[in-house]
């Protein structure tokens, strides 16, 4: 169809190259001119910096989907929808791909944080490449993938963390300066317009001042055409100026679309979806400033790592919504007993860390005894029948002096199993650091 000519080669352009080819009218004066090359100069950079990452994370993504994609079976129909998702992340991605992709990776993730076992290794794998990319060795064993390594506070995920948030805001900021140097040039231009304006003043002076007749008819003819021409480069200027302000104005609201997002990324990647707790991403973090206060100040710190005893059961005689269910029951009725400067945290599967700054031997068996007790009272509901809470075990570790964040979480997770081997439903100390070495070789 012809007439749908126009229309359907814009559709073709980028939002950028819409905008230039909007600005095309301003080229026919001489500041106009140099206004459009420097809003395009301008344009075609963000453009450029754009498409970079996109690349950059769909690539990121795709390597992701690929890791995920070979932990399936071959002849999974999951694995050739995971390895299709992968095939579709080809810069440049349609709004719909956009929002197809984001649902994807949604499912994906929640696949990914409910399967506990070998994650470790999946990510070192897929994320091995960025990482190089970024200058960051991956040691030997940790790459040849050691079972149930357990991520200390300076591990990989915290630094993926770290290089998105980075990528983001220095999007972010060249966004800032875009709108900064457009703001420039609307400044500018505005110049421009008052110059104009005083122009046309001097211009009527000259035609009241005529002195005869005919000297008033040839300046009135020569100037009618060139105020006219004044004028017309005016309105344009004018139009051509609206247009700019909503080109900034839609950087504004990119700007502020990309900060929600920004938060809402940083929300999720420190949120566990199912029971709503910090994860172990967040639990982490806050063990490592929590040890570092220790470590200025001296105060007491306990670690808990607590583990829903045979829970399996429950999953295998329930069904697994009963058991997401079971717990975000014991995340919300029951973990919430703790003070609100405790940190409670999803570490794993049926696994739960809560950090308990200020506190002694005395006032963890304390909390911990409190937190048996609402466990035995507790019932979740599974369709229309109301079944009793698990029992836990605990590993308690007391911070010791200068011992840093994995080896806590190390003699913590020693003293759980001693908890489970004895016999389950139990509190078990950790020794002290150095003890700890004569009782595991005892
Ligand atoms: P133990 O007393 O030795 O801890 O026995 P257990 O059965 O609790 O431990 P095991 O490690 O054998 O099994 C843990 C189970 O928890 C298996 C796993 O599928 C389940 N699990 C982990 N995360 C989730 C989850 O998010 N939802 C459900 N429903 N089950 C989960
Ligand atoms: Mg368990
Ligand atoms: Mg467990």
């Amino acid at each position: 169809m012809p007439a749908d000519n126009t229309k359907t080669s814009l559709y073709k352009f980028s939002a950028p190259q819409k905008a230039i080819r909007l600005l095309e009218g301003l080229k026919r004066t001489p500041p106009g001119a140099v206004l459009h090359h420097h809003v395009k100069h301008i344009l075609d950079d963000n453009e450029q910096a754009h498409a970079d990452t996109e690349r950059a994370y769909a690539s990121l993504l795709g390597v992701l989907l690929d890791a995920f994609a070979k932990q399936l079976p071959a002849d999974a129909p999951l694995r050739m929808h995971v390895k299709l998702v992968a095939m579709r992340l080809m810069p440049p991605l349609s709004t719909a791909e956009f929002s197809a992709l984001r649902r994807y990776v949604g499912i994906y993730t929640r696949q990914i944080s409910q399967s506990d076992q070998k994650i470790t290794n999946i990510l070192i794998e897929a994320l091995a490449p960025l990482l190089e990319g970024f200058d960051v060795e991956i040691p030997a064993d940790l790459s040849a993938g050691v079972p149930d390594a357990k991520p200390t506070p300076s591990n990989v995920s915290n630094r993926i963390d770290s290089a998105y948030r980075q990528h983001l805001d220095e999007k972010r900021k060249g966004m800032q300066e875009i709108q900064g140097a457009l703001t420039q040039q609307i400044a500018q231009a505005m110049r421009q317009n008052e110059d104009f304006c005083m122009r046309l003043e001097i211009t009527l002076g000259r035609l009241r001042r005529a002195e005869n007749l005919q000297a008033l008819d040839t300046l009135r003819r020569a100037l009618i055409g060139e105020t006219q021409s004044l004028l017309d480069g005016n309105h344009a200027m004018g139009s051509h100026l609206e247009e700019i302000l909503g080109h900034v104005r839609t950087i504004k609201s990119d700007i502020l679309r990309l900060d929600e997002e920004l938060n809402r990324v940083h929300l999720l990647s420190l949120t566990d979806e199912l029971t709503g707790l910090p994860n172990r991403r967040a639990f982490l973090r806050r063990l490592e400033d929590e040890v570092g206060r220790v470590q200025r100040y001296g105060n007491s710190l306990a670690l808990a790592l607590i583990d829903l005893d045979n829970f399996k059961a429950i999953n295998d005689r329930y069904g697994h919504a009963a058991g997401d269910e079971a717990l975000r029951c014991f995340a919300s009725d029951v973990l919430s007993t703790f003070r609100h400067h405790d940190m409670v945290a999803r570490y794993g599967g049926e696994e739960f860390a809560i950090l308990l700054p200020n506190t002694n031997h005395e006032g963890v068996i304390h909390a911990l005894k409190k937190v048996q007790k609402y466990t035995a009272e507790t019932h979740f509901k599974h369709g229309d029948t109301i079944q009793p809470m698990p029992t836990f075990s605990a590993g308690i570790a007391l911070y010791a002096s200068g011992e840093d964040p994995a080896t806590l979480i190390e003699r913590a997770d020693h003293a759980l199993y001693q908890a489970k081997q004895l016999g389950r439903n139990r509190l078990e100390f950790a020794p002290g650091p150095a003890q700890n070495s004569q009782q595991t070789s005892g």
